[in-house]
């Protein structure tokens, strides 16, 4: 008897065995697949800027150099192709600490209103090139204390006040809103009049990578990885983002924060 015992007890944990393993590899092939799938997008990524690069040297070498005007027309494509790579691989990084959870939030009591006229200031600029106006209601001459992570906070604007310049229409407005909500939480609206996103696109925009034009011909792409930034910082503080958007009318992007005291 006992040896039957032994046998059926030996039989079951062969099968466990089994089962953990084959669990195993089904864990290992579906990381496999995500990864294969990651690195396919990052070099799709990466190409057009690169050959953008190449491009301009390439003309350089080839004789372009000797004209002192479209040398330095071609050097400063060139640099603005660096540059663009530069932005894709340190959102490439963001995204891959935010998404195997190697990044910690800094928490403190901040101002989001300073932080929201940071962005306004560094990004004027790009915006004025597009006649886009940046406003941000004079009402909100007073600090509106929250708590979170300053720097990441402001990574959430930006790129969010990046995208309403970058879809928004020649001479348009991008409006920025703080309103208070119940449970001492304030929701921030970032609202533009741009070209707004077709209803069958909006479920997906917060995927890595995703993007509503495919062709990438866009001279302003960024990395395709914004929103899905923007998703991660925001879900890390346990609050929530929100998009409306109507096509060729505009969109808006909102989330919450908590007050602080
Ligand atoms: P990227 O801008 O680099 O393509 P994002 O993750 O920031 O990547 O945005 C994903 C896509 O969402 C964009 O390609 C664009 O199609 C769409 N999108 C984002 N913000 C807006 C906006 N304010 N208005 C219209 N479309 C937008």
């Amino acid at each position: 008897q006992p040896i039957t015992t032994d046998m059926a007890t030996l039989t079951k944990e062969v099968q466990k065995f089994a089962r953990d393993k084959k669990l195993e590899i089904e864990t290992l092939k579906i990381r496999e697949e995500y990864r294969r799938e990651f690195l396919g997008n990052v070099s799709h990524e990466l190409k057009t800027p690169l050959f953008t690069v190449q491009g301009y040297l390439l003309t350089l070498l080839d004789g372009a150099m000797d004209d002192k005007s479209i040398r330095k027309k071609y050097l400063q494509r060139a640099e603005k192709g660096v540059e663009r790579l530069i932005y894709i691989v340190k959102d490439l990084d963001m995204i891959t600490k935010l998404e195997t959870g190697d990044i910690h939030l800094d928490l403190s009591r901040f101002n989001i209103v300073e932080v929201i006229q940071n962005v306004f200031d560094l990004l004027e600029m790009k915006a004025a090139k597009k006649n886009i106006t940046l406003t941000f209601d004079t009402k909100y001459a007073k600090p509106i204390w929250t708590l979170g992570d300053r720097e990441k906070i402001q990574q959430v604007v930006t790129n969010l006040v990046v995208n309403s310049i970058k879809y928004g229409k020649e001479g348009g407005t991008t409006e920025v809103g703080i309103e208070d909500l119940i449970d001492n939480k304030i929701i921030v609206r970032i609202t533009d009049n741009g070209e707004g996103i077709e209803k069958q696109h909006i479920s997906r925009l917060f995927e890595r990578f995703y993007r509503v034009d495919k062709s990438g011909a866009r001279s302003e792409g960024g990395s395709g990885l914004g929103l899905a930034i923007v998703k991660h910082i925001i879900e890390g503080h346990n609050e929530k983002i929100y998009i409306e958007s109507q096509f060729g009318v505009g969109s808006e992007f909102s989330f919450t924060m908590e007050k602080a005291k």
